[in-house]
């Protein structure tokens, strides 16, 4: 089934080896009920409506939504620049709203973070290594005679030491940001946090920054980054979508990626959540079938007979994977029976038959292309048959 396994929610698996103890290390992000409400003249605007989100250490996440629908004001609950309404911000251990004051954030955002801007925003009178050594200087962070050696070097990593002692106007503008991300580096913070790093860059100084995100990244650090360039979410480990203040499901997303974001979001909504304990059976084979099944967390067995009525494990599915849809669309029982993996839960969300159906009625591409993997899905089933393995329990 590895054709239809590309929309995956998390490139990396993260299911805990069997027999391991399931102890999850503490995320580098983890965000809880969050919520933003403004207050102006007109009246209140909630702008995020209750968002959990965790976000482990060393991924690389990419964060996409229309104009409007809250990136930024969800980047700024992470960094500290504004705060919640209600709810909780963890960012590397500290609980950033209830343990730090305006004064005591703004210390830790320096030593913590480095956050880079669409607009790059450095300091127009001072040469880039001068930009680079401000936040060393302002946290006092390295000796005073340490810190333009380490500008240097920073600046050398981008591929700027040439450029060291000239102005931001006097280098060109993927030039400035890649100066920008030298000063977002200079605390060698482990998390860096960029909204729209991109957007105001050609294409090929795009693709620069994002090398240089994917390198730090292989060096251990954890980058968000906002974007509007779906190019861009293509080379990150993770993408979330945010729909007017909303999380969208990761599981729906990739299960479902033709979908339009408001589409994505009624699913995520719609969908109901069912956790199985591991090596407990989902689906019997020959049930009757009459729900989709999204796989939001854990690994599944496709589990088929042999010659001799034993259980062979033909395939595991993962997070973004998803099955039900051959019954659903064709009509009939279960042509395999689904179990959760002894390696840990299984959480799933599913649509049922009617909200299915209604679905694909709304969105035809979607229809088509779950159409194609039906075809491909019963192939390889009858593939299985000179193995001795019975797939196909009845007759169309
Ligand atoms: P995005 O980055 O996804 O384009 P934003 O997070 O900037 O969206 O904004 C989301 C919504 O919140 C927008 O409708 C915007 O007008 C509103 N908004 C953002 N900041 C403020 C503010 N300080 N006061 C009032 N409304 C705001
Ligand atoms: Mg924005």
């Amino acid at each position: 089934m590895d054709s239809t396994s590309r929309h995956r929610t998390s490139k990396k698996p993260t299911s805990p080896a069997a027999g391991e103890a399931a102890v999850a290390p503490l995320p580098m992000i983890d965000m809880r009920r969050i919520v933003k409400t403004f207050k102006n003249a007109a009246g209140e605007f909630t702008v995020l409506k209750g968002i959990d989100l965790q976000i482990g250490h060393g991924e690389f996440v990419s964060i996409v939504g229309k104009s409007g629908s809250g990136k930024s004001t969800l980047l700024n609950m992470i960094t500290g620049i504004d705060h919640p309404t209600s709810g909780q911000v963890l960012v590397n251990g500290t609980d950033l709203y209830t343990s730090l004051d305006e004064s005591g954030r703004s210390r830790w955002r320096g030593r913590n973070l480095g956050i880079v801007f669409q607009f790059f925003q450095l300091l127009p009178m001072l040469s880039l290594a001068e930009n680079v050594m401000l936040p060393m200087d302002y946290v006092d962070l390295y000796d005073f005679d340490e810190r333009p050696k380490r500008a240097m070097e920073l600046l050398a990593l981008v591929g700027l030491e040439k450029f060291a002692h000239k102005h931001p106007a006097s280098v060109s503008t993927g030039q400035q940001q890649l100066a920008a991300i030298a000063r977002a580096l200079a605390t060698n913070p482990p998390l860096l946090v960029a909204d729209e790093p991109t957007g105001n860059l050609d294409s090929r100084s795009a693709d620069t920054i994002i090398q240089l995100f994917d390198q730090l990244v292989a060096e251990g650090k954890t980058v968000v980054m906002v974007t509007h360039d779906p190019s861009l979410t293509e080379r990150t480990t993770r993408n979330i979508i945010i729909s007017d203040g909303e999380l969208v499901s990761e599981a729906v997303a990739c299960a479902l990626p033709l979908l339009s974001h408001r589409q994505m979001l009624e699913v995520t909504r719609k969908a109901q959540r069912l956790t199985f304990p591991p090596g407990i059976s989902i689906l019997g084979r020959d049930q009757h079938v009459d729900q989709f099944y999204m796989i939001e967390r854990g690994v599944v067995e496709i589990v088929l007979q042999g010659r001799d009525r034993e259980d062979v494990i033909v395939t595991r599915m993962a997070a973004g994977e998803f099955f039900g849809e051959v019954e659903l669309l064709r009509g009939g029982k279960s042509i395999a029976a689904v179990r959760a993996a002894p390696v840990g839960p299984v959480e799933l969300l599913t649509l049922k038959r009617d909200e299915f159906k209604q679905l694909l009625d709304t969105s035809p591409l979607t229809g088509d292309a779950l159409g194609r993997i039906v075809q491909t899905r019963l192939k390889e089933h009858r593939s299985l048959e000179p193995r001795g393995i019975r797939w196909w329990p009845f007759k169309k």
